[in-house]
């Protein structure tokens, strides 16, 4: 039983702000990993190290001496360079100086952006399953979280947000719609013609989107991501956000950034300086050089993914486990309905503990439970890891 009561000697009692939550599965399911001495692929993080160069570049300029505070909205080089990058990309010209802030993390940028946005009684749309970061956010800024799930079909297996209920749920109290894609934590991805649709149903409404797309480099089997920032309509609403960790393996490093018009970067930079103010310097002058001097580095990370994607799928195919393979990210869902009917949180557990595998039950992304129940397996791992875990998982 989580306690959600502050009590202090002597003081009136204090109700939680986030009395459901307890501690996120992230931490809670890595504990236990090493507790009980099982392979985590649970916690999303590379097993691996960043590239030398890029440590190297860190320790040189903490040695010169760029060891104090960065400029509140992040080092110029930095936004100078992501600003190259989205423009290379996406088409989208951002100005370094007003449209792109580092921030600590995605999940800075996330908070920093909800709450420069949503206020008491907004509803915040988000699609289960749904990234674990975001309603406690909302609730932390007033507003309430409204669960809609992705969903597949016979015309389109692969899953997609039900534009229907989408629809359905859009109402006067909506302020935000958050977007998760490639998508955390069934590796779905969007359509070329998402973008049009999404903007054809927002139509003049006052909705802001927030759009989370940290596995941008991540997309297998010839697709490509496709970012809000290349949609005229969309992008004029949107903040954009993405994260370091995942694109150069330095998940420690907790460094992101924010690409968003200059009237939502103003509000965004308001909440930022408030709350973390700045990012770690050296970190941030490393990866400007870094990406300047290895631009090819985040368009192979796909190839050297898909390749541990295909591994670790065809290492399972001789277990009861069924899976569609992710389309991106360096998450594979596994459902497990012809082994065991027990709880995803239950059985995740009793992997870890039983068997020494760790996962995460997926049913923690969602307000109802999905069917059949499915654990999320990180496949950022060294191959020999992969194997290991799927030999164990094919005993089952
Ligand atoms: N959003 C999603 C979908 C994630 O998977 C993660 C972390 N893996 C984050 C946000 C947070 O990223 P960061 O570690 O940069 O805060
Ligand atoms: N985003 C990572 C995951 O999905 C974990 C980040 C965290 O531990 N908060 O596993």
């Amino acid at each position: 039983m989580v306690d959600t009561r502050i009590d202090v000697a002597g003081l009136q009692p204090l109700e939680s702000k986030l009395p459901g939550t307890g501690t996120t599965i992230f931490t809670v399911m890595s504990q236990l990993a090493a507790e009980s001495g099982a392979l985590n692929l649970s916690q999303g993080f590379p097993e691996f190290d960043p590239d030398p160069r890029l440590v190297e570049l860190v320790h040189k300029h903490m040695r010169d001496g760029s060891n104090q505070y960065a400029p509140m909205m992040g080092v110029e080089v930095l936004r100078e360079a992501l600003a190259e990058k989205v423009s290379t990309l996406y088409g989208r010209e951002a100005d370094p100086q007003t449209e792109v802030t580092v921030c600590s993390g995605a999940t800075e940028g996330l908070f920093s952006s909800i709450h420069a946005l949503v206020r008491p009684g907004d509803e915040v749309i988000v699609f289960d399953p749904a990234y674990d970061s975001y309603e406690p956010a909302v609730t932390l800024a007033g507003g309430i979280t409204r669960h809609v799930p992705l969903v597949s079909s016979d015309e389109r297996p692969a899953l997609h947000i039900d534009w229907q209920a989408l629809t359905d749920t859009l109402n006067d109290q909506t302020r935000l719609i958050i977007l998760n894609f490639p998508h955390n934590p069934t590796g779905a991805i969007l359509a070329p013609d998402d973008l049009d649709r999404l903007s054809e149903i927002l139509g003049d409404r006052p909705v802001y989107l927030l759009s989370d797309e940290v596995y941008e480099h991540i997309v297998f089997d010839g697709e490509r991501h496709y970012s809000l920032m290349e949609h005229d309509d969309l992008w004029r609403r949107s903040l954009v956000i993405s994260s370091f960790g995942k694109t150069y393996h330095v998940t420690g490093w907790k460094l992101g950034y924010c690409v968003a018009p200059g009237n939502l970067t103003r509000e965004f930079r308001n909440v930022h300086q408030w709350n973390t103010f700045t990012s770690v310097t050296p970190m941030q002058l490393a990866l400007a050089d870094f990406m300047r001097e290895t631009p090819e580095h985040y368009a192979e990370l796909s190839r050297f993914y898909e390749r541990k994607r295909d591994l670790f799928c065809d290492l399972l195919s001789k277990s009861r486990f069924q899976l569609d393979r992710a389309a991106g990210t360096f998450f594979q869902t596994l459902r497990y309905d012809a082994i065991t009917d027990t709880l995803d949180v239950d059985y995740a557990r009793q992997l870890t503990v039983e068997q020494g595998v760790a996962a995460i039950p997926v049913s923690v992304f969602c307000a109802e439970p999905p069917t059949p129940g499915t654990l999320r397996f990180c496949f950022a791992k060294n191959d020999n890891t992969l194997r290991e875990a799927a030999e164990t998982l094919c005993r089952l």
